[in-house]
């Protein structure tokens, strides 16, 4: 029976890169060197990378995408309504100017955009052409996330990225002047990174004009070309700590974690999964969350299009607890522990009263208790809320590890 439809976010997983980078762990397939690194950035050529064009696994992906899409179009009452949509990878700017017309066509036809609020593409320095930002510009996409990672040579190259520092300056200028939203990633806690370059890269990137920076700590992923060669990372403290004293003062405030926005900037589709809205999911190895559930499609382009030929590609659900105001309210305790530490990752923090409406008094009150145990400095209670400060969001995993316990009670 079809279910009635309400607002969803959509996350959409293209998995495909030229090649791996040697810290990521994300799931893609390597397409293989091709002629344009030689190339200047953003070329103004319709597209660059011909061999991709007619390559065998994007036509299976697209294939494989538009039979999931008419899944969902069966199972929601009408086309699912979307208040946001990303579109990550992987590097969706490998796709070819009628691939990504032929991917925009496939959701237009599954979902409803008549309310939608930000469309975000990423897009990799060394693959973003004039053309794919004029395509995107005449469609529905709002906002463009560019990996930009670090402006130093020596560290974009020792990443793996087949980028350098000018071209991701560039990509950064070129997205922003067709008036785009534009967001950049940032990495820090490379082996000889210091603070110095990490300042240069931080004031770079501010100085773009961009509204959005991400900045994420480097992590040793299992399986990654790095972790097996098991390099001595430093401490990331100092690093975000900079970051967190530096962006402020360039317009820049953080309002999550690893998120920092000018004012009216701030990633509405990521704040989808820190409220615990529903997200559906497109795409290989991609995740969405209904209704107390995080479920996730095959993991590999083989088996998600072997999948979707017969059956939505389901691979794995997770249940979080019961949805809440069904069961009793004990059965949302996992699901509750999770909506206090995704509320508490970001500067909104946990509104004590919606909170107990959804997950009961008792757990608010438990919660509250772990973090009024917390010294002051790390966290601020307010009238009707409570958040991290500053210093906390710097050992926000340690305030999980106590919240977590609550789960198993
Ligand atoms: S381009 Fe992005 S998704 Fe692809 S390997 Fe590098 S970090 Fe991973």
């Amino acid at each position: 029976m079809p279910l009635f439809s309400p607002l969803f976010s959509l996350y959409l997983h293209v998995p495909f890169c030229v090649s791996k980078c040697s810290y990521c762990a994300f799931y893609s397939e390597p397409l293989g060197e091709t002629p344009f690194l030689s190339n200047p950035p953003v070329s103004s050529r319709p597209f660059i990378m011909d061999s991709f064009i007619s390559n065998p696994s994007i036509t299976k992906w697209l294939l494989a995408l538009s039979r999931e899409a008419g899944y969902i179009d069966e199972i929601w009452e009408g086309r699912p309504r979307l208040r946001t949509l990303y579109i990550g990878g992987g590097t969706p700017t490998v796709l070819s100017l009628s691939q990504w017309e032929r991917l925009l066509g496939i959701l237009e036809g599954a979902f409803d955009f008549s309310v939608i609020e930000e469309v975000t593409v990423e897009a990799n320095p060394c693959s973003l052409t004039e053309g794919h930002l004029r395509l995107w510009r005449d469609s529905f996409v709002t906002r463009v996330s560019v990996g930009v990672q670090s402006l130093q040579d020596d560290e974009l190259s020792w990443l793996g990225r087949r980028h350098g520092s000018r071209m991701a300056l560039q990509a950064l200028e070129k997205t922003l002047s067709c008036g785009f939203d534009v967001s950049a990633d940032l990495i820090f806690g490379l082996p000889f990174q210091t603070l110095r370059t990490w300042h240069d890269s931080l004031r770079g990137v501010a100085g773009s004009g961009v509204g959005h920076i991400s900045a994420y700590q480097l992590t040793l992923e299992p399986g990654t070309p790095l972790a097996r060669s098991s390099p001595s990372l430093p401490e990331g403290y100092s690093f975000y700590r900079f970051a967190q004293w530096y962006l402020p003062r360039r317009g820049l405030e953080q309002y999550e974690i690893a998120s920092f926005s000018r004012p009216g900037k701030e990633c509405r589709h990521n704040a989808a999964y820190w409220r615990q809205d529903p997200v559906l999911a497109l795409g290989p190895g991609a995740w969405g969350y209904l209704s107390g559930f995080r479920y996730r499609n095959a993991p590999t382009l083989e088996e998600y299009a072997a999948w979707a030929a017969t059956r939505p590609p389901v691979a794995e659900a997770e249940r979080l607890g019961a949805p809440e105001g069904e069961f009793s309210q004990s059965h949302s305790r996992p699901r509750g522990v999770e909506a206090a530490i995704l509320a508490l990752r970001t500067k909104w923090g946990i509104d004590t009263t919606s909170f107990a409406r959804r997950f009961g008094e008792e757990l608010t009150e438990e919660v509250l208790g772990v973090l009024k145990k917390i010294p002051p400095r790390l966290v601020e209670f307010f009238e009707g809320g409570v958040r991290l400060t500053s210093s906390g969001m710097r050992v926000g995993n340690a305030i999980w590890v106590e919240l977590l316990e609550l789960a198993d009670r």
